[in-house]
């Protein structure tokens, strides 16, 4: 199974922490990819790195110029598409199918700035987290724990160099290697 998110029209000013902010939210929920459209942003890129090789793991972040035709590629390799939108029908309502789909080759895709119509059509599913607008962030995470719940929030990831001790007080971390 993959899963793998992908965020549309990334502004390198404007999005810079909110995209890394997606990023970070899909590969601690259980993505092991992240695309992004929009402007090209190394810094992000390498920030995302820089965290997978303390925290451990295995998380791609890859540039894609088309997003239209690398999702169009995507359910043509038979990959389901879960387009997130506040229009959608809302999550309670399809529980058991998201969770079935989301054991499949799953591409979740959040907007950013006006999401064309097109993606609407190409989804397999647009899925609400309520109807009211909010974040990328807020939906992502919202849709991961209620498919994965705790066992994807008490994964551990392999090769971390850094653990953290779970305590009721203060910061306890623990190195690997
Ligand atoms: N100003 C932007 C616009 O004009 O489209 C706002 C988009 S919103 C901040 C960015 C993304 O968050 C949306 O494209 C969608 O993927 C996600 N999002 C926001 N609220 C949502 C909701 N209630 N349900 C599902 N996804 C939501």
């Amino acid at each position: 199974m993959t899963l793998a998110v992908l965020r549309l029209s990334h502004r390198i000013i404007r999005d810079k922490r909110i995209t890394t902010h997606l990023a970070l939210t899909a590969r601690a929920f259980g993505a092991s990819e992240f695309f992004y459209s929009g402007d090209h942003d190394s810094k992000i890129e390498e920030s995302i790195e820089d965290v997978c090789k303390q925290w451990g793991g295995k998380f791609l972040i890859t540039h894609i110029g088309k997003p239209l035709k690398f999702i169009k590629e995507w359910k043509k390799n038979n990959g389901v598409v879960i387009h997130l939108t506040m229009y959608g029908v809302e999550l309670s309502d399809n529980l058991q199918k998201i969770i079935e789909i989301l054991e499949k080759e799953t591409l979740v895709v959040v907007g950013g700035a006006k999401v064309p119509g097109t993606i609407f059509e190409l989804a397999d599913y647009n899925v609400a987290i309520g109807h009211q607008p909010h974040s990328e962030v807020a939906a992502l995470a919202v849709l991961f724990d209620n498919v994965f719940e705790e066992e994807v929030r008490k994964k551990r990831f392999s090769d971390a160099k850094l653990e953290i001790i779970p305590s009721e007080r203060g910061k306890q971390t623990k190195k690997i290697k």
